[in-house]
């Protein structure tokens, strides 16, 4: 007994100075876990918008306050995907280490690929909701790659003694993307250049990613719901083209993809863009899984291609 207390008593001296985890907010789940890989058991992360919700439209509950009110770094989508809603909670949590602009706040957008950047005006009071680019860049895994350094970049500042720590994480994280992607691309070469519809302008870096074109959207601009006109016009070109694919965010209501399909026999596929989309999708990595999997499946029951 005596013996076992002197022994746990040496244990404890030898072992390093406990350091408190870093404290990590990300308006979304994708966010969320590309923090967890890198930071592993030194940070402490937590997401506001969940996978299955729609990222642009979030309710502000009370509580995110709170949460963001202790955190030493919150990471954002940015490009104003979150601009209906997280503003106001990073104001009201009075937390001057992540107000925009300061140490703690990283905008994840500004490593990543942006695609479909407006060269015209183009403003919120169109209705159109990606007035800055396209955000939803992470649906390419180069860019999760490319926010997941940004993130080692920030957590190295924030926590220096656990840079090392970061760094081998990231290094491992960078090897397993190379691994799935070769396994994707092996997955998607067979079918590259099928054509498909979306419901929102959810998925261009995904489709530029893994070979697929895109001929048309449900949505006449993204956030503005169908029309009947538009919806018209669509189906007329989605025969046209022969289109056998028609992909929608878990949020969307099916009433008009439903009639759309039954119009053009077009397969109407439910593919959550976000990590916690679906109970299966953990983690980065498996979002893609699950995507491409049901996407191929979809692809080889339509003869899509
Ligand atoms: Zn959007």
């Amino acid at each position: 007994m005596r013996l076992l207390t002197i022994t746990a008593l040496a244990l404890l001296a030898a072992s390093p100075p406990a350091r408190a985890a870093v404290n990590v907010m990300a308006a979304t789940e994708d966010l969320a876990d590309l923090v967890r890989q890198v930071g592993g058991d030194r940070v402490k992360v937590d997401a506001i918008a969940r996978g299955y919700q729609d990222p642009h439209f979030v309710e502000a509950k009370p509580s995110f306050i709170l949460k963001l009110a202790k955190a030493d770094l919150l990471v954002v989508v940015g490009r104003e995907l979150e601009i209906g809603w997280l503003p106001p909670l990073i104001q009201q949590s009075r937390n001057a280490k992540i107000q925009a602009g300061a140490d703690g706040y990283l905008d994840a957008s500004l490593s990543a690929k942006i695609l479909e950047i407006p060269t015209g005006q183009i403003t919120r009071a169109m209705g159109d909701v990606h007035p800055l680019g396209n955000p939803h860049y992470w649906l390419d895994p180069d860019n999760g790659r490319r926010v997941a350094k940004a993130i080692l970049d920030k957590l190295s500042r924030t926590a220096p003694a656990d840079a090392a720590y970061f760094a081998s994480r990231y290094a491992d994280f960078d090897r397993r993307v190379a691994e799935a992607e070769k396994r994707w691309d092996a997955t998607m070469a067979p079918y590259r250049g099928v054509k498909i519809v979306t419901y929102h302008r959810s998925w261009p870096n995904f489709a530029d990613r893994f070979g697929l074109d895109v001929v048309g959207y449900v949505e006449p601009r993204p956030g503005i719901p169908p029309s009947p006109s538009h919806t018209i016009d669509l189906i007329a070109e989605m025969k046209r083209q022969n289109v056998k694919i028609l992909i929608v965010e878990p949020y969307f209501d099916l009433k008009t993809p439903n009639s759309i399909g039954r119009e053009t026999g077009a397969r109407v596929l439910v593919m959550s863009p976000s990590v916690g989309g679906e109970k299966e999708i953990t983690d980065y990595i498996k979002l893609f899984d699950y995507d491409l999997g049901l996407l191929v499946a979809a692809i080889k029951e339509t003869g899509a291609k």
